[in-house]
């Protein structure tokens, strides 16, 4: 919220109406620094990066809880549907959260293990410094009740337990009992760089100058392009050839010194002046697959590099006779 805020503010615009975009207070703020202090940070026993399926070593009257489901005898289910602007990440620890604290309230005192098959949320459990919140309350609930321990389980493996979840979790996308948890900003952000790159890309398309370069680079990109500036010289047509000077009458004439029409594929391929980098002529036909072939190819980028700095240090040999 507030990285939007600063820089719709440097942009001087007003926030976008984006319907995608959930009302403020509703963003997920991320937390920092430690969980707690160093010297109770759980014991690696509580937490197994271990398949803990079949070789198992939970004991008989170990409770086993399948997030988001439920242990292999289903004393307990509940299924939670979260928006489409929260991550699998966030709906995995949510479940396991609701299921340590359900169990933290009916099985304070037996041991009890809890399943998950995305190692990714295992992992920002065990570490203390995760800037989740909710893997942050974990992380205590933990600590309060060492009798419970999380593990990792391959998925796909017919675990009933964990099969079971899948099941209950693919369901609770249509019966599932909203939950609303915070949206992750890292949602936010892409909700708001796709509407840009799309308002953008509307502009591009409906613009009315850069025809020439539109042709080259129809498509918007949030990658820069990494023209150096003779390349953009060359493609833009905006340089020292007497052909664009004309057109914008500083000069008389549109001819090179060498008698002939001076324009940027003529010192591409033709004038003499630039023979030694010059490169074989595109057809009328193909100009422009000519022009992205160019660009696509380290060396002749470095053949225009070369053509326009010659001719920025000899511009009086360009000068067109007049
Ligand atoms: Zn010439």
């Amino acid at each position: 919220m507030e990285a939007r805020h600063v820089k719709l503010t440097r942009l001087n615009k007003n926030i976008p109406d984006c319907p995608d975009l959930p009302p403020p207070g509703e963003i997920e703020s991320k937390t920092k620094g430690c969980t707690s202090h160093p010297s109770s940070f759980l014991s690696l026993n509580q937490i197994s990066l271990e398949d803990g399926g079949p070789s198992s070593t939970d004991s008989n009257n170990t409770v086993r809880i399948f997030t988001d489901g439920t242990n292999n005898t289903e004393i307990f289910h509940r299924t939670i549907k979260l928006s489409n602007h929260n991550t699998v990440f966030q709906a995995d620890i949510t479940a396991l959260k609701e299921a340590i604290l359900h169990s933290s309230l009916n099985h304070a005192q037996e041991l009890v293990s809890f399943y998950m098959d995305n190692k990714a949320s295992v992992l920002a459990i065990a570490n203390p410094k995760s800037t989740s919140a909710t893997a942050r309350e974990i992380f205590d609930l933990l600590h309060n009740h060492t009798n419970f321990k999380i593990s990792w389980i391959k998925a796909h493996v017919n675990y009933p337990g964990n099969e079971r979840a899948d099941e209950l979790a693919k369901a609770a996308t249509t019966t599932g009992s909203p939950l609303n948890i915070p949206y992750p900003i890292s949602n936010i952000k892409s909700v708001l760089r796709r509407k840009m790159v799309s308002d953008w890309q509307h502009l591009w398309t409906n613009s009315s100058t850069g025809k020439k370069i539109r042709k080259i680079i129809p498509k918007v990109s949030l990658h820069s392009a990494a023209w150096n500036r003779e390349l953009t010289i060359f493609m833009t047509e905006h340089g020292p050839f007497p052909q664009n000077l004309k057109r914008f009458r500083l000069s008389n004439t549109e001819n090179c010194n060498c008698g002939a029409v001076g324009s940027p594929i003529y010192y591409a391929t033709i004038c003499p002046f630039t023979i030694s980098w010059h490169m074989s002529q595109p057809t009328k036909a193909n100009a422009l697959e000519w022009r992205k072939r160019i660009i696509a190819n380290k060396g002749s980028r470095q053949r225009i590099t070369s053509i326009i700095q010659f001719m920025h240090q000899n511009n009086e040999l360009f000068k067109p006779l007049h």
